[in-house]
């Protein structure tokens, strides 16, 4: 994973950009939830199932097919009645789709299994900026914390605030 900080600033620099009279505050929250749920498969470990298995993490949680199955979930069960509900499925589906392609630059751990269930291979990008995050808590306030941040800020939270202010000048002159 890169933390849930730099996955949440994701979903919300997705929705400042692209889907900005929707960003409520219960839309920004379902984004960010949509955005970290892929790591909720770390429960694997507690069933033993290994990281390598595509039951296990950045296995199935992290490909497309989730991403939009999960994303579309979401928006069905929060937004089903809005004339727009496909504008927040689009967005949660882009939100959940973000984080294995985050995770994707990270230093550590295993690669994402994008394209399941049509492939089961663990991909990574070519290039790996992200230092990766660990998988519990207490390591993450260690010393461990500010450097992964930094890294997150510079390669999450920067690309972000540009896209942001790149789409609303883009919007300003319509
Ligand atoms: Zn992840």
């Amino acid at each position: 994973m890169a933390s849930i900080f730099g996955h949440v600033a994701a979903s919300t620099a997705l929705g400042f950009s692209f889907f900005n009279d929707k960003s409520t505050w219960k839309a920004l929250l379902l984004a960010g939830f949509c955005a970290f749920a892929p790591d909720l498969d770390v429960i694997a470990f507690r069933f033993d199932i290994s990281y390598s298995s595509i039951w296990g993490h950045r296995g199935w949680t992290h490909s497309f097919t989730f991403a939009v199955v999960f994303g579309a979930f979401v928006a069905w069960l929060f937004y089903r009645l809005d004339k727009d509900w496909w504008k927040m499925a689009m967005w949660f589906i882009l939100a959940t789709a973000s984080h294995p392609l985050l995770d994707m630059l990270t230093t550590g751990g295993m690669g994402c299994a994008l394209w399941w269930p049509f492939s089961e291979e663990r991909l990574f990008f070519p290039v790996r900026v992200i230092r990766v995050s660990p998988l519990e808590i207490r390591d993450f306030i260690s010393k461990w914390g500010i450097k992964i941040l930094l890294s997150e800020v510079i390669w999450i939270g920067i690309p972000g605030l540009i896209l942001v202010a790149v789409s609303r000048f883009f919007r300003k002159k319509e």
